[in-house]
């Protein structure tokens, strides 16, 4: 159900980042614009905190697809849509650079809190001019998306972030587990305030968001029997250090037959076809064979 390329097209693209804008998120903003005109004398001002929120949102993903980047992650693409918007982050599977690259977006809205708390303050602009309070709903809103990602309902920021606090104890599959049980219940207090609201915004957003911790708590399910499979501990993943599991997991890109390259030495037991890079069911890094032995590496 999350934004993809289909449907959006590239606005722009910006420290190797494309930013793509889904179709649906015009319609929202002819939406919102004809309401916030209302609120100011001259209708400029609706069309800027439109801009404004468009901005601070984009801000926010690019701090987690830079922070994820930085711990040696891939980030390279951003989708605005109607619920917000989607950094497509792949950060490396451990719990520090999980937790990093998800706490730098709510982060960029902590930092803009005293600016624009400043700008508010000392901007100029008659009390309840356009401007005034147009640099008052710059904070509000910055505040307002600051709040509602660390709410702890995955996979928003804040249960994403109690994942990767998890993590550290309980393990990938535990923690995942965890954190959307704790993700369903917030999803369901949603629900209970979208029809206290009488709001239909944050009904789409509760069922979206139950949609998601549904699928991840399945997808935690299969990681708990992938880590409670019998490994083999003279090799460990280059990447994340997991010893690979014993059984025909892998497929053989020749004959589509499934193996053991563990086992044979890469080599496939049907075809003969070698695999030069095996990958690694834990993290999903490919690395030749060769550098998942631990005796090799080690001596
Ligand atoms: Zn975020
Ligand atoms: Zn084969
Ligand atoms: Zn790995």
């Amino acid at each position: 159900m999350s934004p993809t390329r289909e449907g959006s097209f590239r606005l722009f693209r910006l420290l190797g980042i494309d930013v793509h804008v889904h179709w649906s998120w015009f319609f929202v903003a002819i939406y919102s614009i004809s309401n916030r005109v209302q609120r100011y004398e001259s209708p400029v001002w609706g069309a800027l905190e439109y801009l404004a929120l468009f901005v601070i949102v984009l801000l926010h993903e690019f701090g987690h697809a830079l922070a994820c980047r930085q711990v040696g992650g891939q980030s390279d693409q951003i989708v605005l849509w109607p619920l917000g918007g989607v950094a497509y982050v792949n950060p490396p599977q451990r719990p520090g650079a999980t937790l990093w690259s998800i706490a730098a977006g709510p982060l960029v809205n902590v930092l803009l809190l005293p600016i624009l708390y400043a700008v508010y303050r000392f901007g100029g602009g008659e009390p309840d001019s356009d401007q005034h309070n147009f640099f008052r709903y710059l904070l509000v809103m910055d505040f307002i998306v600051l709040c509602f990602n660390l709410l702890p309902v995955y996979p928003l920021d804040g249960g994403q972030m109690l994942r990767s606090l998890l993590w550290y104890p309980l393990g990938k599959a535990r923690s995942l587990m965890a954190a959307t049980v704790v993700g369903f219940l917030g999803g369901v207090g949603l629900i209970g305030l979208a029809v206290w609201w009488r709001s239909i915004w944050t009904g789409v957003m509760a069922f979206y968001l139950l949609s998601i911790c549904w699928k991840s708590f399945q997808q935690a399910k299969v990681l708990r029997k992938v880590e409670q499979l019998p490994r083999r501990p003279e090799f460990a993943c280059p990447s994340c250090q997991t010893a690979p599991p014993v059984g025909n997991y892998w497929l053989c890109p020749q004959c589509q037959q499934a193996y053991d390259p563990f086992a044979t030495a890469s080599t496939c037991p049907h075809c003969s076809a070698v695999l030069d890079r095996v990958t690694c069911p834990d993290c999903g890094d490919a690395r030749a064979q060769r550098a998942w032995d631990v005796t090799i590496r080690d001596a």
